[in-house]
């Protein structure tokens, strides 16, 4: 794997900043990435304007969009229409998405990917409509809440310049792929708790602790009237999938 984006032909060609970005990231990942899901050594560009996904795994059909930016990781990434992306959520038709980021002399620094069903609804903010002197006057875009999305579903292929090993990468993916299969309202749950987990800062912590998010775990769940049940449950299901250990009496301990 390559970590240099440069290429002159692609500075002559297009004037854009934004259009040689990427062209530059496109071209690279077509060269240089691998499938995280099924190791497949490409991925396959789409057709320039397939609505959504950049790229498809031809062996296992995952779909993948990029996005390039060379400011580190923000914590709100603006992304497109609003009522598209919540519909993609709930169609299960996101594609995972690969955030780039680049140095000053185009090389790549951070490559992650956010597997598609981290897509949930509370990731994503809805944004205000354009004004009516835009263009597209009354246009509505979101952002997406990159810090809502836990650290498991953060998955880094590049980081700080080091390429990570495509195993130890995959590992990752397969830790969570489970999650998949999982209707959109259990995985709004999941990720819940793994944010409320990793809130505490703790390796190991009790069953109160948790317990404790009651109240905000009601307000984001609101019809569902046994918030301590569900909890119970994830914490099971975190337990079952090796996130978590039970060490007896109320007491959790993280792998
Ligand atoms: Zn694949």
């Amino acid at each position: 794997m390559e970590l240099q984006l440069y290429n002159q032909g692609v500075f002559d060609k297009y004037k854009s900043n934004t259009q040689r970005i990427r062209v530059l990231s496109e071209d690279w990942a077509e060269k240089n990435l691998f499938c995280v899901s099924c190791l497949s050594e490409h991925i396959l560009k789409l057709k320039a304007g397939t609505p959504v996904a950049d790229f498809i795994c031809e062996i296992c059909q995952e779909t993948f969009q990029l996005k390039s930016q060379n400011n580190t990781l923000a914590k709100k990434i603006v992304d497109g229409a609003f009522s598209t992306m919540i519909q993609s959520i709930k169609e299960g038709t996101r594609p995972n998405f690969l955030f780039l980021q680049y140095t000053k002399d185009y090389c790549v620094k951070n490559l992650l990917i956010v597997p598609s069903f981290f897509f949930v609804e509370e990731i994503i903010e809805k944004r205000r409509p354009l004004s009516e002197n835009a263009r597209r006057r009354g246009w509505v875009g979101c952002n997406l809440l990159m810090e809502k999305i836990p650290k498991e579903g953060r998955i880094s292929i590049i980081k700080d310049g080091a390429i990570l090993e495509k195993k130890e990468v995959n590992e990752k993916w397969r830790k969570v792929d489970f999650m998949k299969k999982t209707p959109l309202s259990e995985r709004g749950w999941t990720i819940d708790i793994l944010n409320v987990i990793h809130s505490l800062s703790k390796k190991t912590f009790q069953l109160d602790e948790i317990y404790r998010f009651e109240g905000e775990l009601a307000r984001i769940h609101p019809n569902n009237l046994h918030i301590k049940d569900k909890i119970r449950q994830q914490l099971q299901i975190l337990r079952d999938k090796g996130f978590l250990r039970f060490k007896g009496n109320g007491a959790y301990e993280l792998d």
